[in-house]
């Protein structure tokens, strides 16, 4: 390690202040934001901020220099240097996850010294700092990421399943991370190999230079990386939101924003299906087009800055609805205790009958087409099975990089199950090719997928092609298995609400109210449901943050009787 006195070596792209990451401050901004903390003075070589320390405060310098610094091995490297005006922090300084790089003090002087909840203070009330503080947070976020600064590093194969999963939950968490890539890098597949590291064992992940994972659950690795705070028992949340696709970031947002104390519970990671969307171009507001990670990503960071608390990788796993207040069961251990519960779990893939696709599941067959899977299959022949919106924006995003894409879809065209301008679009594409009443019959290959067969069901005949990746977008399934017959569900299992529930289900479900169910609410009084998971929703990004937004009003109806 470099003590202080030793230069620190400069990355090869050292970021390079001003700019809007690194912004100056004006006199009165920082007198605003002296308000919500405490002056302090600073000594040369004081350490403020440690790599892995979590809860990291932050500071503005009025004196002196600070050091953002990437320890690595042995040594450290200087990320950037900030003077006077300037403020430190990057987006976990908001989530409260722990710190990526050290901060340290290059010159003596001083500083103004904020704790997290100070800090989310100010951005709820300073609409201007806000804007400015948050987009240098995620604009450093994204620097670092693109510097390749982090405290993971991922040693993996593209024939692997489990490193695609753990790309993705890095990835959709924004934390940076360096790959090894063992199909490329022979001295680390032989280094893996004498430490008797086998393929079930792949991706190895070393997190944060000391823990070494083998082919860790998503639990794992937010275990070991600090993502989620201890739960407490013996609090009841106002609002425990299940699920953090668009329905339950809209609702935590609406919430947290609202004075709520929100709790997010989300099994994997914050963006649900909408996050696995390569380019949303029918949400009001973005003529372009979003893709769904920087939609729901902003949603996100929008839900943390509110102060709710977004747990990720924990699943609930049992609703316990008796009494007054409900209990959510956490992965099989955990109680959470809440006022009110938002049902935001979505749904799954519909999966086609095949023995062996469990196999192949990120090893060439995808469930989604974000540019991280359009890179795997660039010039090659792909096909996406499905007739649907998603299959049809899936099959137009991939012909930008593949060679051909085959659209598989069982029925007789797409005009029934698409919308017109993706019709058109799909028309006019030379490198898309519509096979109609078709289906997928069998997946071949040696670790990962090398063919596929398809038959056409009106002349029977099957054809085998070398087709290596598959896009399965065939609809979807609720997630509502977890609910223990809590609440009533439709002949589908999603969940019903409102004016669905006719009077008999009400009186066979118990509902104990002189009043009938809100628009959103479940047959248990201040249980709502929203988005995918609810029955007769429209499937959407706008209806499932409509949704999410609009439960929380009613949230508040139930909270106060
Ligand atoms: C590839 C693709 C492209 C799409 N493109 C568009 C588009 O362009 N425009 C559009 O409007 N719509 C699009 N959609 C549809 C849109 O994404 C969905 O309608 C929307 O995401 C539904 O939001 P949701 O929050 O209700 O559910 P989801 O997005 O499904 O989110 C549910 C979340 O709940 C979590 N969860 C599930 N069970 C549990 C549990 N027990 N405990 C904790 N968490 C749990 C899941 O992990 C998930 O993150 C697309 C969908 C896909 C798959």
């Amino acid at each position: 390690m470099q003590t202080p006195d030793s230069p620190a070596t400069p990355l090869a792209e050292t970021i390079s202040p001003p700019d809007h990451a690194f912004p100056t401050l004006t006199a009165n901004q920082m007198a605003r934001i002296a308000a919500h903390g405490r002056r302090r003075s600073t000594v040369d070589g004081e350490v403020l901020v440690e790599a892995g320390d979590t809860a990291a405060p932050f500071f503005i310098v009025l004196r002196g220099t600070l050091q953002a610094l990437w320890p690595r091995e042995a040594s450290e490297a200087l990320v950037v240097t900030l003077h006077g005006g300037q403020f430190s922090g990057e987006a976990n300084v908001i989530n409260g996850r722990r710190a990526i790089v050290r901060l340290r003090v290059s010159e003596a002087g001083e500083v103004i010294q904020l704790d997290r909840h100070q800090l989310l203070a100010l951005i709820q009330t300073d609409a201007e700092l806000s804007e400015i503080l948050m987009r240098a947070f995620i604009l450093r976020r994204l620097r670092l990421i693109a510097l390749d600064v982090g405290d993971v590093v991922v040693i993996g194969s593209s024939h692997s399943s489990g490193t695609l999963r753990v790309k993705e939950f890095l990835t959709r968490n924004g934390h940076p991370f360096r790959y090894v890539d063992l199909d490329r890098d022979g001295d680390a597949q032989e280094l893996l190999e004498r430490f008797q590291v086998g393929v079930a064992d792949i991706p190895v992940v070393i997190c944060r230079g000391h823990d070494v994972l083998r082919n860790p659950t998503s639990a794992q690795i937010a275990d070991c990386l600090g993502f989620n705070q201890r739960i407490d028992d013996t609090h009841i949340s106002d609002l425990v939101v299940v699920g953090a696709g668009p329905a339950g970031l809209a609702a935590a947002v609406y919430g947290a924003s609202e004075g709520l104390d929100v709790l997010v519970l989300e099994a994997n990671v914050p963006g649900g299906q909408a996050g696995s969307s390569s380019r949303i171009e029918n949400y009001l507001g973005f003529p372009t087009g979003i893709s769904g990670l920087e939609l729901t990503g902003r949603a996100h960071a929008q839900a943390l800055k509110f102060g709710a608390h977004v747990m990720v990788a924990k699943r609930a796993t049992r609703l316990a609805c008796d009494g007054r207040r409900y209990t959510v069961e956490v992965d099989g251990e955990q109680r959470i205790r809440a006022g009110a519960v938002i049902l935001a779990t979505g749904a799954t893939y519909r999966k086609p009958a095949i023995d062996n696709l469990p196999a192949f599941e990120g090893a060439g067959v995808y469930y989604g087409a974000t540019p991280m899977e359009a890179q795997l299959c660039a010039g090659a022949e792909v096909a996406v099975v499905g007739g649907g919106n998603a299959a049809g924006q899936a099959a137009v995003f991939l012909a930008s990089t593949a060679d051909r894409v085959h659209m598989l879809v069982r029925g007789p065209g797409l005009a029934e199950t698409m919308s017109r301008y993706l019709i058109r679009r799909i028309e006019e594409n030379p490198a898309i090719v519509l096979h109609t009443r078709t289906q997928l019959v069998a997946l071949e290959g040696n670790g990962r997928l090398e063919r596929i067969r398809w038959r056409d069901d009106q002349s029977g005949i099957t054809e085998d092609h070398a087709i290596g990746h598959v896009f399965i977008m065939t609809g979807a399934i609720p997630n509502t298995g977890w609910l223990s017959g809590c609440v009533v569900l439709d002949e589908r299992g999603f969940v019903k609400t409102g004016p669905d529930l006719s009077p008999d289900e009400l009186a066979a479900a118990r509902w104990p109210l002189s009043r009938p169910p809100f628009l959103l609410e479940t047959s248990r009084p201040g249980i709502f449901a929203v988005g995918d998971v609810r029955g007769g929703n429209i499937k959407r990004v706008a209806a499932a943050v409509g949704e999410g937004s609009i439960a929380v009003a009613f949230v508040h109806r139930t909270l106060q009787h």
